[in-house]
């Protein structure tokens, strides 16, 4: 294609309003417009690069057995109010009334109507097993929609939906989807990690998100520098250290007048966090709990409420604490407690520490674990830190930034018995379908491969989702000959099949490979001076800046090596 007749309105600055590289570069590459908040229109580049990423997810999709389908955008709330739902999702789902005064909401995921639609055509064991999925506009009323592409209310996604007899079969269907997905952002060319997510009460090894790798992501994940764990940082677990085997000394009470908070304990009696134990009150399903932590420790909730078995913990206030405990807060210790005590695993590897007095203004010192208080249970409760150990292979564990990119959850019976959607199965019995959904965000993916792959000049493609291979730079408008030899080198790369875009702009040199690192087409050819003087052209890849000198004829037989993908 033409740069002078595609709509290609690249900018030299970037909005004020856009924070983040990827919404910067997006709109001064001219890839994207906003209509409105969290609302964007796709221009020829953006919907080109689009389009790729949606290829390949087709393309793996099918392969995995899914079938396509699209689904209505437009649902009646009827639906939602089935499943539970049209309370339960808040106002991100937008909700209207038609002229019929018939509520209806756009789907911000379509979980009920693909049931609804299951229900209706798939009666017996022998329909399945089935996965349906679609590429289709979603609409969720974000509270805070930013960053361009990467949380926009209006935004493009890949929904799988898969419907088995058993619970093997769908782990099975489970398996495939998470391939299907190493394949998928493994052929756009990214560097990523499907990490484990938390399932609440599914339980099991059965959410995965995929998270793309870049320091600018919203997400934290805890990868292991020796083998391939990864998790998110609320399911993120840690080995167990070695139990403590130092002497106990006997224990004291000592004041600590006014010293309520970690430091300052720690301080007034010179010893490090490490050496002290906190005891925190939580509330688990309304039943106060205590939780003892290492001082340098932090409780992760979503741990400690799957440790418990509950479905929402939350920390106590200071009256709930004093009512549970009579101790004011500051001065708790796990001494004499009349409500459960849970404590971290980290716990097990402390000999002769501090904690709370239970009473004002006293701490104690030289306690242990065993001898003076005995938790009622230990489990892996706390915040993972760089340097804990891997609770696979006890590699050293850090702290990286992802943004999720895809999640695979198994739903198991949630909405089919919801929605009395049941099928025959081979005994001749009514059973619930068993669950599973899949979602890529088709145009986040966009936004997350800019944000891992730029520089200072522009958007770095990865091959795969590059909108052109190539961009042909004509230099040649004072010399015919050069001019003629940029059109035919554009024409012969056309005809072996290689995306490329011909720069025919009547505009300076400089600009003109401005606007070529602006929109990361990863190979530029340059026609001009030194094809005039010796036939030469220059090949420049734009990720690494390498510069080759060829002759013309040769052209187009290295940039198709080049640019060779599965
Ligand atoms: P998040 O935690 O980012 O809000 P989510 O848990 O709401 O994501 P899902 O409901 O699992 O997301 O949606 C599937 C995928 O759709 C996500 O993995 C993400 O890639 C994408 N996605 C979700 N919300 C948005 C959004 N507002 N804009 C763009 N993509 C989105
Ligand atoms: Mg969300």
């Amino acid at each position: 294609m033409l740069f002078s007749q595609l709509l290609i309105p690249t900018l030299k600055e970037s909005p004020a309003e856009a924070e983040v590289i990827s919404h910067k570069l997006l709109m001064r590459a001219g890839f994207i417009r906003k209509l409105t908040s969290g609302v964007y229109s796709y221009l020829p580049l953006g919907l080109m690069a689009l389009r790729k990423i949606e290829r390949i997810v087709r393309e793996e999709m099918n392969a995995a057995g899914a079938q396509e389908v699209l689904l209505p955008m437009v649902q009646p709330a009827d639906l939602w109010a089935e499943s539970g739902r049209l309370k339960k999702y808040g106002p991100e789902l937008l909700r209207f009334r038609d002229r019929h005064d018939r509520e209806s909401c756009l789907g911000p995921t379509h979980e009920e109507v693909i049931t609804d639609l299951v229900r209706n055509n798939i009666h017996s064991y022998r329909g399945l097993p089935v996965n349906l999925y679609q590429i289709q506009t979603k609409f969720r009323d974000e509270i805070r929609p930013r960053f361009g592409l990467m949380r926009g209310r209006e935004f493009i996604m890949k929904d799988a939906y898969s419907f088995d007899a058993s619970s093997d079969a769908a782990d099975r269907s489970y398996e495939a989807m998470k391939y299907a997905y190493h394949r998928i952002f493994t052929r756009c060319g990214l560097r990523f990690r499907a990490v484990e997510a938390d399932t609440g009460t599914i339980g099991g090894n059965f959410s995965h998100e995929f998270m793309v790798l870049a320091e600018t992501g919203e997400d934290t994940i805890v990868i292991c520098r020796s083998c391939s764990y990864a998790a998110n940082l609320e399911k993120a677990a840690c080995a167990a250290p070695a139990p403590a085997s130092d002497e106990m000394q006997p224990a004291a009470k000592v004041e600590t007048p006014g010293k309520r908070k970690v430091e300052a304990v720690c301080e007034f009696l010179g010893i490090e966090p490490s050496r002290l134990l906190k005891t925190l009150i939580y509330r688990a399903d309304g039943q106060p709990v205590a939780v003892l932590v290492r001082g340098d420790h932090e409780v992760q909730p979503v741990k400690l409420k799957n440790a418990l078995k509950a479905s929402e913990v939350e920390l106590a206030t200071d009256e709930e604490c004093f009512a549970a405990t009579g101790t004011p807060t500051g001065y708790l210790g796990p001494l004499g407690l009349k409500i459960p005590v849970i404590a971290d695993q980290a716990v097990l590897g402390m000999r002769n520490f501090v904690t709370g007095g239970g009473e004002k203004n006293f701490h104690l010192t030289n306690v242990n674990l065993g001898r003076d208080f005995t938790p009622g249970q230990v489990a892996d409760l706390r915040m993972v830190t760089p340097g804990d150990r891997c609770p696979l292979c006890g590699g050293e564990l850090e702290l990286t930034r992802g943004i999720e990119v895809g999640h695979i959850f198994k739903l198991g019976i949630a909405y089919s018995e919801a929605l009395n959607a049941r099928f025959l199965d081979a005994e001749g019995e009514m059973r619930p379908f068993i669950m599973g959904c899949y979602g890529i965000g088709v145009s986040r993916v966009l936004a997350a491969a800019i944000e891992q792959n730029h520089d200072q000049d522009g958007i770095v493609f990865p091959l795969p989702l590059a909108p052109f291979k190539v961009i042909v730079v004509n230099l040649g408008f004072a010399d015919e000959a050069v001019g003629q030899a940029a059109r035919s080198l554009y024409q012969a790369l056309r005809e072996s099949g290689i995306e490329t875009l011909l720069d025919d702009r009547d505009e300076r040199p400089g600009s003109k490979f401005k606007d070529a690192d602006l929109l990361g087409i990863p190979f530029r050819v340059t026609v001009g001076k030194r094809f005039a003087s010796g036939g030469l052209v220059e090949i420049r890849e734009r990720a690494s800046g390498k510069i080759t000198e060829l002759a013309l004829a040769e052209a187009v037989e290295r940039l198709a090596r080049l640019t060779a993908t599965d």
